[in-house]
């Protein structure tokens, strides 16, 4: 079951997680062409071995360990992650901010600690 990188992502985008990937499954990296343009970053769900490094590394807590531990209004990005390779990653992620224009307005390093809330 692989971990899910959410919207305190968005804004965010420092790539800790990437630099502690034993795998290189989070996706752009800096390096990617594809890096500059995209709001937030994405974890390929196949890809990633469950390791849980990338979680401790994130400093706004914005990888949930498994899908079922992902906010139910976090689960449009759980397709957006599963996406990422294979259609528009960055549509789902533009479309939660839309929808969740009220979580969205909350700082990103706050935003994890207010997902209970929402
Ligand atoms: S859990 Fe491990 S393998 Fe999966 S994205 Fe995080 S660091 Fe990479
Ligand atoms: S460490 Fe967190 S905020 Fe930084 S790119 Fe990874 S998921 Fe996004």
């Amino acid at each position: 079951m692989p971990f899910i990188i959410t919207d305190p992502c968005i804004e965010t985008k420092d790539t800790a997680c990437v630099d502690v990937c034993p795998v290189d499954c989070i996706h752009p990296r800096k390096d990617e062409p594809e890096f500059a343009q995209t709001i937030m970053l994405y974890i390929h769900p196949e890809e990633c071995i469950d390791c849980g490094a990338c979680v401790p590394a994130c400093p706004v807590a914005a990888i949930y360990e498994s899908i079922d531990a992902t906010p139910a209004h976090q689960k449009d990005l759980v397709e957006a992650n599963a996406v990422y390779r294979n259609g528009d990653a960055d549509a789902i992620a533009k479309a939660h901010v839309a929808a969740q224009a009220d979580l969205m307005a909350i700082p990103a390093a706050e935003r994890q600690a207010a997902h209970a809330r929402f």
